[in-house]
């Protein structure tokens, strides 16, 4: 998607070679009309398919994941990264390994909102080496769901997790796809 690597071009930090900062318009400053149409072209992507609901990990998914909602009309379920005091009820759970914190953490969804009858896009910020797109699969899974597909706003295809998820036979529509990056040299994507 053209507006979105422009918009990583001008406005992302390349830190080290392995970590993009868009804090400016992703993933701390949000520029919403940016986001609604990355949610147009996730629903031109999945024209025809019967999605139910999106899912996606707390933070930085649930703007993305509100944004392609509206396009797509179905709720958003968010997983959350502790079981706080108000998931109340029988829930699902999994373990995500932080690529960003570097630690082991888990997730819930409370089973109410993930029924066997779902079709489920996931959406996500980043595919890195793809252990938050494992975990959410996860809990579809756990509630006999169906994962129709996953919609990633930056992947970055140098990292394993894209092409592991793809020979597993999950669909992954990443709208900016990074073939390379490095402090010095900047961002190369693949087309
Ligand atoms: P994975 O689970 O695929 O290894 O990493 C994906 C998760 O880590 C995303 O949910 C995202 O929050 C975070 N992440 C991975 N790489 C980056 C990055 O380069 N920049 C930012 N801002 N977040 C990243």
């Amino acid at each position: 998607m053209e507006l979105l690597e422009k918009r990583i071009e001008q406005d992302g930090t390349v830190i080290g070679t392995d970590i993009l900062k868009v804090d400016s318009f992703l993933n701390h400053q949000i520029d919403v009309a940016l986001l609604r149409e990355m949610g147009r072209e996730w629903k031109r992507l999945y024209e025809g398919e019967k999605i139910t609901k999106i899912l996606t990990i707390e933070a930085s998914g649930i703007a993305l994941a509100c944004l392609a909602a509206e396009e797509f009309e179905v709720p958003v379920v968010f997983a959350k990264k502790s079981q706080s005091r108000n998931v109340v009820g029988e829930v699902l759970r999994t373990r995500v390994a932080s690529f960003t914190h570097g630690c082991v953490y888990d997730v819930v969804v409370s089973k109410k909102y993930l029924n066997p009858d779902d079709r489920v896009l996931i959406i996500d910020d980043f595919l890195a080496n793809g252990a938050a797109l494992c975990g959410l699969c996860d809990l579809v899974r756990q509630a006999g769901a169906t994962v129709v597909g996953c919609g990633i706003a930056i992947e970055k295809a140098f990292q394993p997790g894209g092409d592991d998820l793809r020979k597993l036979g999950i669909r992954i529509e990443s709208l900016a796809r990074i073939a390379a990056m490095d402090e010095k040299t900047g961002i190369t994507f693949v087309h």
